[in-house]
């Protein structure tokens, strides 16, 4: 993923309404201004500090976007909405944090009318998943299609799910969970990061590639995997390393790890062709940290290959025939981008008509 800064314009090439767009990270938030075409002003990146509590890091929030506000170049009139991209889990409609995994402490937080109150902008609230599928949607990779489908693949699955121009985000703030889908039935089947068996993210995530290679390594299946590791003394910091090495591996021709490699996209095919059946997008899009080198990268494009070839043989000949594979390309920016790009969607309905909402 990347963590360059954004390519910048100025003042005078934006194109007003600005928006602000904050994707809401465990570690960092990424601020970004963004004009109406979808184009960065100005970035800030700040410390979550989670220990802080809420209250501390959305009043520390609120001075970062009113910091680049003005590094920008504009007043604050000038800025009509934020678009606050967060973890989950979380109820969109009460613009709370429910239950945050990675933020012990922020639980039935009322994050969304809180930030407004403090920067005095109204804001819009969405899943970080689908706001990362609404930038690429909306300035990235999927810009031309109406209805999309984001695969960002790390330490878990995550899925954001754009349809018609919005995204989904269902009657319980549960819309687009994709990698929680059911990929192996079987009582046997592998134990998801979310506690529950069988989910794609247990095998297609970092964490489950992790675990897939581990399981092969104590079998001693031959790999020059095995010149670099000591099965017997690995750490669990050691396993996360195991995706990275089975690429590197993979680029030096090691058949297993090629072979790992061909399996994650099978079990990726295999959560989407249901999504396929189900959504009907036009475009299917994978990003995130776990994309094998992605674009340009032979082991990238071979495991973006293997995953369209496995999703065509399963799918509806119209379906097979008019889904549109590709990486997304926004990396690390398509969060906060696509935050403001929900927040421009909402500025459109709602205007001024309901500034806290
Ligand atoms: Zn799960």
């Amino acid at each position: 993923m990347s963590s360059d800064l954004p390519v910048f314009i100025s003042r005078k090439e934006a194109k007003s309404p600005f928006f602000v767009g904050v994707d809401l990270g465990g570690t960092n938030a990424k601020i970004g201004i963004v004009d109406d075409n979808g184009h960065t002003l100005s970035y800030v990146s700040m410390p979550t500090e989670v220990e802080k509590g809420p209250v501390d890091a959305t009043r520390r929030m609120s001075d970062a976007i009113l910091s680049a506000i003005r590094q920008a170049g504009l007043t604050h009139e000038e800025v009509v909405r934020v678009g606050l991209g967060s973890p989950g889990t979380m109820d969109i409609p009460a613009g709370k944090l429910v239950k945050p995994g990675n933020f012990p402490g922020w639980e039935n937080f009322g994050i969304r009318d809180t930030l407004s109150e403090f920067c005095a902008i109204p804001v819009s609230f969405e899943n970080d998943a689908n706001a990362a599928a609404f930038g690429e949607y909306w300035t990235g990779s999927a810009k031309e299609f109406n209805s999309i489908l984001l695969f960002t693949l790390g330490t878990g699955v995550g899925c954001g799910l754009v349809i018609a121009g919005r995204t989904l985000v269902g009657e319980n703030s549960h819309g687009g969970e994709c990698g929680h889908n059911i990929v192996d039935p079987s009582p046997h089947a592998r134990m998801c990061n979310c506690g529950l068996r069988g989910h794609l993210e247990a095998y297609a995530s970092a964490t489950g590639v992790a675990r897939r290679t581990f399981d092969l390594l104590e079998a001693h299946i031959p790999t020059s995997l095995l010149d670099r590791v000591n099965v017997e003394t690995m750490t669990t910091l050691d396993k996360r390393k195991l995706p990275k090495m089975v690429y590197e591996e993979a680029k030096a021709g090691d058949q297993l790890s090629l072979e790992i490699i061909r399996e994650t996209a099978w079990w990726l095919a295999i959560g989407t062709v249901t999504l396929l059946h189900t959504v009907d997008p036009q475009c299917v899009l994978l990003g995130g940290a776990m994309t094998f080198g992605g674009k340009g990268d032979p082991i990238g494009e071979m495991f973006l290959e293997t995953f369209t070839d496995e999703i065509k043989k399963r799918t509806f000949p119209v379906l097979a025939e008019r889904i549109v594979i590709k990486f997304a390309e926004l990396g690390g920016h398509a969060g906060y981008l696509g935050a403001a790009g929900v927040a421009r969607a909402d500025y459109r309905i709602k205007g001024f008509a309901n500034p806290l909402t």
